[in-house]
């Protein structure tokens, strides 16, 4: 029903360079006043996506903090309560339609099987931070059978909640009553309607520094594993790194480069694709039609079978943002976008959908830019494609801001502030 997952260590001091003196100083001195606190976060996938990317670090980085800190993976019994759960992330990132009551049972219903599980096995953690819907009715069924010491339930939502669909949060919203503190990744997405008095705390999500993905690698090496991969190292390549999902809209980056094509010919294009996300079952539906759109144009390289790439996915994650000329994060809704933060800690000119969290990320035409349409996409990347010096500047404003503000030491010291909130 669910699964403790072990991360390898880290050391505090590796963190030292990638933070301000005066972040190093409240981040030790607060986590040194909640030593006594046993933490646990729960997500619902082990690998994929950037809740995963994200857990992954910072539960390493909380033990080298010294505060005691799990990583539980939900593992329900149906694979059916992912289908329900992907279709609640598309109704709160605003698709239409809503949940019947077949499907919300099977949501309700593997999650009290869950809670069950770790009630009889005596989990018991201080904080309890949950990340996403599929986590949110968890809260509530393990206070109902009073699991023991916990001081504080924390529901994280990493979801764009610009526009949701008012039924299916008409059917969630209630539960967030059972947290003592929501957190979100940006104030627009906070609901209306939320309890009066609960508290909320804004924290956009962060990259790690030290993961192999984000790992200094120079061009000439990452030329290498991408020519590797197929791409052809005497053209230009523009790469999205993205799940095959709705959101994404990979069709759009593929209409894009299209239409760039014209301008700068040879232009090449790779859709990067390969982490697999437990609860993410739609993605091969996505890749289908993805393929169909891509209509064998053999300079549109498409991967998604990672047993196929032997670098590994995070190796090839950071080579084809390393090679890339331009990197684009088409969305039309994202709740944040670590991909974002990823591509311009890379010093690489990125161009964002101008939807939810990539707008708090990209300050238009100052670190990257922000685009609406295909089209206008188009017209950034041969710009930026024609104008090196432009990309230069672009990508060190980019990689600048990623520096000042997302990057996860900065991330911890706010999920640290919301738990000692309730340390008492
Ligand atoms: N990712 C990856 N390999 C891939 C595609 C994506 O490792 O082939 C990673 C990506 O580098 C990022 C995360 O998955 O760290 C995606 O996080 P993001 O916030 O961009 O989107 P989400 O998938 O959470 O919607």
């Amino acid at each position: 029903m669910y699964l403790k997952l072990d991360h390898p260590p880290v050391s505090l001091d590796a963190y030292r360079p990638f933070m301000e003196p005066e972040l190093a100083d409240e981040l030790l001195s607060l986590a040194a006043g909640i030593r006594h606190l046993r933490v646990v976060h729960l997500n619902s996938t082990a690998n994929g996506g950037g809740v995963a990317e994200i857990l992954q670090s910072m539960v390493p980085l909380f033990n080298a903090l010294g505060i005691p800190t799990q990583r539980i993976v939900i593992n329900p019994a149906e694979p059916a309560f992912f289908q329900v759960t992907k279709k609640i992330h598309n109704l709160l990132q605003g698709a239409e339609g809503s949940l019947s009551d077949e499907e919300l049972a099977v949501y309700h219903g593997n999650i009290e099987q869950v809670a069950q599980a770790m009630s009889s096995d005596k989990l018991s953690a201080d904080v309890w931070f949950l990340h996403d819907p599929q986590l949110l009715p968890l809260a509530g069924l393990l206070r109902r059978r009073c699991i023991t010491g916990a001081k504080a339930w924390l529901w994280i939502c990493h979801i764009d909640l610009t526009h949701p669909n008012q039924s299916a949060l008409d059917s969630l919203l209630p539960m967030h009553r059972d947290y003592d503190h929501l957190i979100f990744s940006l104030q627009q997405y906070v609901p209306r309607g939320l309890a009066a008095n609960k508290p909320v705390y804004i924290a956009p999500p962060a990259i790690d520094p030290l993961a192999e993905k984000n790992n200094p690698m120079n061009e000439a090496a990452a030329w290498d594993i991408v020519a590797a991969m197929g791409i052809d190292r005497s053209r230009p390549l523009i790469t999205q790194v993205s799940r095959f999902d709705l959101w994404k809209d990979p069709w759009g980056v593929i209409d894009a480069y299209r239409i760039a094509r014209q301008s700068v010919p040879g232009l090449q294009l790779a859709l990067l694709g390969l982490s697999q996300a437990a609860d993410d079952p739609e993605a091969q539906e996505v890749l289908n039609t993805v393929v169909a759109h891509a209509a064998d144009d053999p300079d549109i390289h498409l991967y998604y079978d990672l047993n196929s790439i032997p670098v590994g996915n995070d190796r090839a994650v950071n080579a084809f943002q390393m090679a890339s000329s331009v990197l684009v994060q088409k969305s039309t809704r994202e709740g944040f976008g670590l991909t974002v933060t990823e591509g311009m800690w890379k010093g690489k000119p990125m161009i964002g959908g101008n939807a939810g969290g990539i707008r708090i990320q990209i300050d238009d035409g100052a670190n990257g830019y922000l685009v609406s349409s295909p089209q206008e996409c188009a017209r950034r990347i041969v710009t930026l494609l024609q104008d090196a010096n432009l990309s230069v500047i672009i990508g060190a404003a980019g990689r600048a801001s990623v520096r000042r503000r997302f990057l996860l030491p900065r991330l911890a010291l706010d999920y640290l502030k919301v738990a000692q909130a309730h340390a008492a």
